[in-house]
C-alpha cells in the first residue's frame, strides 16, 4: 500500500478528468500523475532514499501537492511545515525532522536561518525568483514522468504533521500508510464522495484537515479540486458558483463569517457541508439549517488521529454532539482519577484506538508513551457520552487555545515572552471570540522600573512566531493568579475574562 496510489487509479480511470484546479491552470489526474513522477525521479537522483525526510514549506499551491505525491512515492517521508512560521520556529521542525532537502517559496525562504541546519542539502524554489537555489521547474523539467509508487508496509511512515504540546516545542505526529489510507476511505465513506464531485480546498494543506481530510480522500474517490491559497468569503461564494462545488469543508469560523454572507443561491450546488477542528456553536449549525436547509455534519479528530475519529452523520444527526465513532476506530470517556471508562453522562478525558492513531511522536518515545497508552490515544479533551454513544466535547485538559481552528499552546507563547527582558512574569491563555472562537491573550508582570507598551511587547512576539500565535491583547498586571502550590490558575484568568463561556 502506498497513499500516492490513489492519483496512479485516477490516472487510469479518468486520465483526462480534472485533478486539481488552482488560478486558471487545470492539472488532469494523467499531467498529475506525471509530475508526482517527474518529482519523485528528481529526488531520486538528488540521492533521496525511501524513509529520508524532505520538507514542504508551502502555501496552498500545485507544487504542494506534487511534491507530496512525488515523496511518497518513493517512500521518503513528508514533513508538512506551516508556512507562517518565523526562523527559530522553522529552524526547530527542520532540525527536529532531520529534513534533507526543502520546497518552499522565494518568499518563504527569506525566514530561513541561515546556519544551523546541518541536515539540509538542498532547498528548492517551487515560487519566485530562486537565487542561489534550486527551482523546481528546472528540476523536474530534466526528469521522467514515468514511474510507480514503491509498494510500503501499513506501519512505514508517511507523514510527519507538526503540532505543539503543552512543553512548548512542537512534536512530529507521524502516521503512516495505513493511518491515511485508512482515514481517506472513512472520509470517502462518511463524506459519500464520488468520482463527480467538485471539492473546495482553502484549508491549509500544511494541517491534516486539508492534507488527508480533503485532498487525500478527494483525489481517492477522483474528485476535481478546486484549490485555493485561503479562504477568503469573497472568492469562495465566486469558485462555489464558478465550478459548482458539491462538497464543502470548513471550520467553524469559516461558517460563520459564511452564513451572513451567503445567499441560497449562492450555495445552490453544494450536497454536502462539513466542519471539524473546533467546536461548532450549536447556534450557527441551527442557523445555517434554518436558512440554507442543510445541516453542517461535524467530525472530530486530531492530527494524531490522521484526522478523522469521531462523525456526526446527517441521517443520525443529534446538535452539539462530534457524533459516534468512525469505522475501525473506538472511542471511550476515561475518569481523570483512575483511567477507567466512565457511565454515560460523567466527564472524562476521550481516548481513541484504532488504525487512524499515529505510529508516535518522530523521535520522541518518552512523549509518545505518555500519549498512547495501552494503544489508547490520550486526547487531552474532556468530554462525555450520552446513553446512545454520542460524544460531547465539554472542556480541555490540555492548555492550548483553539484560534479559528489554528492551534496555540500557551507554554510556546509564555517561552517567546519571558525571552523579552523587561518580563518577570507571564500567562497566556484564550479569551471568547465570536468569531474565531478563541483569541490569545497574554497577561504579564513586568521588572521592577521596567516600561513596556503591549505595542512594544506584541511586535517582539511577531519576530518570533507565527501571527495566529501572537496575542491579540496583552494586559500588564501587578500579580498572577496562583494556587497554593505556585501553578498559574489559567481557568481563573479565562473565567475573569470570558463574558460567557469558552467555545472549544
Ligand atoms: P489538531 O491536532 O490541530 O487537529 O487539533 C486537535 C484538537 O482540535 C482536538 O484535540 C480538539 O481540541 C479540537 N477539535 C477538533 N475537532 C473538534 C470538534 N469537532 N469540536 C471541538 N473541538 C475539536
Amino acid at each position: 500500500m502506498n497513499i500516492a496510489q490513489n492519483v496512479e487509479r485516477g490516472c487510469c480511470l479518468f486520465p483526462n478528468k480534472p485533478a486539481l484546479i488552482f488560478e486558471g491552470l487545470y492539472f488532469t489526474y494523467k499531467q498529475l500523475n506525471e509530475m508526482a513522477n517527474r518529482f519523485a525521479n528528481a529526488l531520486l537522483g538528488l540521492g533521496i532514499e525511501r524513509g529520508d525526510r524532505i520538507g514542504l514549506l508551502l502555501p496552498n499551491i500545485p507544487e504542494f501537492v506534487i511534491a507530496y505525491l512525488g515523496i511518497l512515492k518513493i517512500g521518503a517521508i513528508a514533513v508538512s511545515i506551516n508556512p507562517s512560521l518565523q526562523s527559530d520556529e522553522l529552524k526547530f521542525i527542520l532540525n527536529d525532522s532531520g529534513a534533507k532537502v526543502l520546497i518552499t517559496t522565494e518568499t518563504i525562504r527569506e525566514k530561513l536561518p541561515k546556519q544551523d541546519l546541518p541536515h539540509l542539502k538542498h532547498i528548492l524554489i517551487a515560487e519566485g525568483k530562486a537565487v542561489g537555489a534550486m527551482p523546481l521547474s528546472d528540476l523536474m523539467a530534466n526528469a521522467s514522468p514515468s514511474a510507480r509508487a514503491v509498494e510500503m508496509e501499513r506501519d512505514d511512515p508517511a507523514a510527519i504533521l507538526y503540532t505543539s504540546g503543552t512543553t512548548g516545542f512542537p512534536k512530529g505526529a507521524t502516521l503512516s500508510h495505513g493511518n491515511v489510507i485508512s482515514n481517506m476511505y472513512s472520509m470517502n465513506h462518511c463524506c459519500e464522495m464520488r468520482p463527480n464531485d467538485q471539492i473546495l480546498l482553502f484549508l491549509p494543506m500544511f494541517h491534516c484537515f486539508g492534507q488527508n481530510a480533503v485532498l487525500n480522500s478527494g483525489l481517492n474517490t477522483c474528485a476535481t479540486i478546486i484549490l485555493q491559497r485561503s479562504f477568503d468569503p469573497e472568492t469562495v461564494l465566486t469558485s462555489i458558483s464558478d465550478f459548482n462545488i458539491t462538497i464543502f469543508f470548513g471550520v467553524p469560523t469559516t461558517f460563520i463569517l459564511l452564513c451572513d454572507k451567503a445567499s441560497i443561491r449562492d450555495l445552490d450546488s453544494v450536497r454536502f457541508y462539513f466542519s471539524a477542528a473546533a467546536g461548532l456553536p450549536v447556534e450557527i449549525a441551527k442557523r445555517w439549517q434554518d436558512k440554507f436547509g442543510k445541516v453542517i455534519n461535524q467530525g472530530y479528530g486530531l492530527t494524531e488521529t490522521s484526522p478523522l475519529a469521531s462523525y456526526n452523520h446527517e441521517l443520525r444527526y443529534k446538535l452539539g454532539s462530534i457524533g459516534s465513532p468512525i469505522e475501525n476506530v473506538e472511542m471511550k470517556i476515561v475518569s481523570l482519577d483512575d483511567g477507567c471508562e466512565v457511565a454515560p453522562g460523567e466527564l472524562g478525558e476521550i481516548v481513541i484506538r484504532g488504525a487512524n492513531v499515529m505510529l508516535g511522536y518522530w523521535n520522541r518515545p518518552a512523549e509518545t508513551a505518555k500519549a498512547i497508552k495501552n494503544g489508547w490515544f490520550h486526547t487531552g479533551d474532556i468530554g462525555q457520552i450520552d446513553e446512545l454513544g454520542y460524544f460531547y466535547i465539554v472542556d480541555r485538559l490540555k492548555d492550548m487555545i483553539n484560534n479559528g481552528g489554528l492551534k496555540v499552546y500557551p507554554a510556546e507563547v509564555e517561552n517567546v515572552i519571558y525571552q523579552h527582558p523587561g518580563v518577570a512574569e507571564v500567562a497566556v491563555y484564550g479569551v471568547p471570540d465570536s468569531v474565531l472562537g478563541e483569541q490569545v491573550k497574554a497577561s504579564v508582570v513586568l521588572k521592577p522600573d521596567q516600561v513596556i507598551t503591549e505595542d512594544e511587547l506584541i511586535a517582539f512576539c511577531y519576530q518570533k512566531l507565527a501571527k495566529y500565535k501572537v496575542p491579540s491583547t496583552i494586559e500588564f498586571v501587578t500579580s498572577i493568579p496562583k494556587n497554593p502550590t505556585g501553578k498559574i490558575l489559567k481557568r481563573l484568568l479565562r473565567q475573569e475574562n470570558s463574558a460567557s463561556p469558552v467555545i472549544n
